[in-house]
């Protein structure tokens, strides 16, 4: 049998999951297409490039779920937090890096690796035999992407993210909302119930829009196409449309009862939807925006219940190459039609450079692990690897699955402790000391079975 690991793409997530492989005894073999074939926004032939910024975000393992992960990653021996450690520029709690040095670092560590070998090369088919690891990130090469989608449908493979914000239920006021479906429609009280609801009165709505029209927006990056479909133009888009189109679209008013003013009809409503199987977190209908993340936080702060809003994540509109992860990949990131493959970093859904990594660390041990004949146990669901993990692969509704950033809403409660603002900072601190314990007990299980195979 053959006993190499190829990995595809030497970014944040290929470059980790090489060293991780690599530690584990297994000879890898790392494809990377660069500075054979550029994509606009790699600038340099380096492994980990950071495209654009220089920050790895905040360092707080004990208040802030991106810490939390620099934490474990930290603790797994991860690659890219070492070298981001040794290259850290201050920045306040932030983690910020000297991006030369760091991607250099990298590089040569997993040069100098005895049993990583690295080839410049573009990878363009999904190989029938071997083991592979297909890390190509958001910006995968055309034809790579083609043959993707030939295994797994064009409908399952995005190039484009329409990302709708992200908002926290504990931090929706109630007292102005509801919850909803239009119409009532459903066969149970759960589905009746679906939407949650924020409603408008006519100068709340004239006030909105003039607001949506007057914020500031991003554009697209140079090489990025602005062609957006019918189906997911960015909101300020739909506004300058029309100053009803919104009414028409996402807000309109129709088929719904506010119980807190039945006998008024609200001149708009702004719907938002669960986002994950706890319950935690709920996107807003339709809203993917443009908008820069300032100006997204003042304008939909005005809408009526959301004045208070925590977002999990800001909306966007991004290229990004991801697969609809929840029905394609199982909880061991193995393509389902094609267990000999498995995807990790941005690719699986994931947003942003530690994230990416972390999903790269994961799939390197997980492959390695399988290669020895001893394949690891389950990431346990209350670290944060772990629920970015159980996220991606089964918690996120499939239907409207677009990449997300690690956060506490895709953790599962901790019993007994108080919700809303009042209760947060036990509450984060009661999940990050959790995920401490449970992500340290599967690393020590892990090194357990691994030296048992040996
Ligand atoms: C324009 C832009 C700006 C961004 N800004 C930020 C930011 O500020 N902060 C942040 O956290 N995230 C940002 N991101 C997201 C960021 O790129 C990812 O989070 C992270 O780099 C993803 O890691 P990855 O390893 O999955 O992909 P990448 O780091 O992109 O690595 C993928 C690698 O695969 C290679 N590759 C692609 N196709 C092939 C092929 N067929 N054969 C061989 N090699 C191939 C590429 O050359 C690349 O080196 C941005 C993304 C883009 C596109």
């Amino acid at each position: 049998m053959d006993k190499t690991l190829h990995i595809v793409g030497g970014g944040m997530a290929g470059s980790e999951a090489a060293w991780q492989a690599a530690n584990m005894g297994v000879q890898v073999i790392l494809h990377e297409m660069r500075p054979k074939v550029e994509t606009f926004a790699h600038q340099t032939g380096d492994l980990a490039e950071m495209v654009c910024s220089n920050s790895f975000r905040s360092d707080d393992d004990e208040q802030n779920a991106v810490g939390l992960l620099h934490w474990e990653m930290r603790a797994a021996n991860g690659l890219i937090m070492n070298m981001a450690d040794r290259h850290r520029l201050p920045a306040g709690g932030a983690l910020a890096v000297d991006r030369e040095a760091f991607a250099q670092s990298v590089t040569a560590r997993l040069r100098t690796h005895p049993t990583i070998r690295i080839e410049n090369s573009e990878i363009t088919t999904l190989p029938e035999d071997g083991h592979w690891v297909f890390a190509t990130g958001p910006l995968t090469s055309e034809k790579l992407g083609t043959a993707i989608a030939n295994e797994t449908g064009t409908d399952r493979l995005a190039f484009f993210d329409a990302i709708a914000p992200i908002v926290y239920f504990d931090s929706i006021d109630m007292s102005r909302a509801w919850m909803q479906s239009r119409y009532d429609k459903g066969e149970t009280e759960e589905e009746r119930t679906a939407y949650l609801n924020c409603p408008m009165d006519r100068d709340q709505y004239e006030a909105f829009i003039d607001a949506l029209l007057a914020a500031d927006k991003t554009e697209f990056h140079e090489g990025e196409t602005a062609t957006y479909f019918d189906g997911c133009l960015p909101i300020e888009v739909m506004a300058e449309r029309g100053r009803e189109t919104l009414r028409h679209g996402p807000m309109k008013p129709v088929g719904l009862t506010n119980p807190h003013s039945p006998d008024e009809k609200p001149h708009a409503v702004v719907q938002l939807r669960r986002d994950n199987a706890l319950g935690t977190l709920y996107n807003i209908v339709g809203f993917q925006t443009k908008m820069k993340y300032g100006a997204q936080n003042n304008v939909f702060k005005k809408i009526p219940g959301l004045e208070k809003a925590s977002f999990a994540r800001l909306g966007g509109i991004h290229r990004n190459t991801f697969l609809n992860a929840p029905t394609l990949l199982d909880n061991q990131m193995r393509l389902r039609s094609r267990p000999n493959i498995r995807f990790a970093g941005q690719i699986t859904g994931v947003e942003g450079y530690v994230e990416s990594a972390a999903m790269g660390l994961l799939a390197g041990r997980l492959a390695a692990a399988e290669m020895r004949g001893h394949p690891l146990p389950d990431i346990p669901q209350d670290s944060a690897m772990g629920a970015l993990i159980h996220h991606i692969t089964g918690g996120a509704e499939a239907k409207t699955f677009q990449p997300m950033n690690v956060n506490f809403g895709l953790f599962r409660p901790v019993d007994g402790l108080k919700g809303g603002r009042r209760g947060r900072r036990d509450r984060y601190k009661a999940y990050t000391d959790r995920a401490k314990a449970a992500w340290t007990e599967w690393l020590t299980k892990s090194q357990l079975d691994a030296t048992a195979s040996v």
